[in-house]
This record gives structure tokens, C-alpha cells and sequence, in this order.
């Protein structure tokens, strides 16, 4: 797993869990969640609206 969520900053929109290829993100409640199933494209990360996805370097 290498994309962390801001949760601080994310507004729980869902648009993250739906660009991602692997289905690796999942929105439970109000927490998005990482699963081992991320293969660090960063597609997440460009859709956010607010930045709240970030690939660890
Ligand atoms: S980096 Fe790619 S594989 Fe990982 S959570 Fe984001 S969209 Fe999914
Ligand atoms: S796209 Fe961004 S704001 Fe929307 S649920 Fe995903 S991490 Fe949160």
C-alpha cells in the first residue's frame, strides 16, 4: 500500500474509489481505505478535488 488519504482534508466524494483500476480504495463510513491490492499509479491522486491522496515516495 503506498497512497496515503489527508483525512483532513478528504470530503468523502467517492470519486477516488471509482477511478481506481485494482479497486483498491474503498469508502467505508467516512474513512477511505487503502487495501493491498494498490499498484501506486496515482490515477487517485490526479481525480481528488480536494488533494487528499498522495503516493508515498
Ligand atoms: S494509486 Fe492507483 S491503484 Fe493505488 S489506490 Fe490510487 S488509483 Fe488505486
Ligand atoms: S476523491 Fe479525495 S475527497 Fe473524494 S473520497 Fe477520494 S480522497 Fe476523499
Amino acid at each position: 500500500m503506498a497512497v496515503s488519504v489527508n483525512r483532513n482534508k478528504c470530503g468523502y466524494c467517492g470519486a477516488c474509489v471509482s477511478v481506481c483500476p485494482p479497486g483498491a480504495l474503498e469508502l467505508i463510513e467516512t474513512w477511505i481505505e487503502v487495501d493491498d491490492a494498490c499498484n501506486n499509479c496515482g490515477i487517485c491522486t490526479k481525480i481528488c478535488p480536494v488533494g487528499a491522496l498522495e503516493v508515498a515516495k
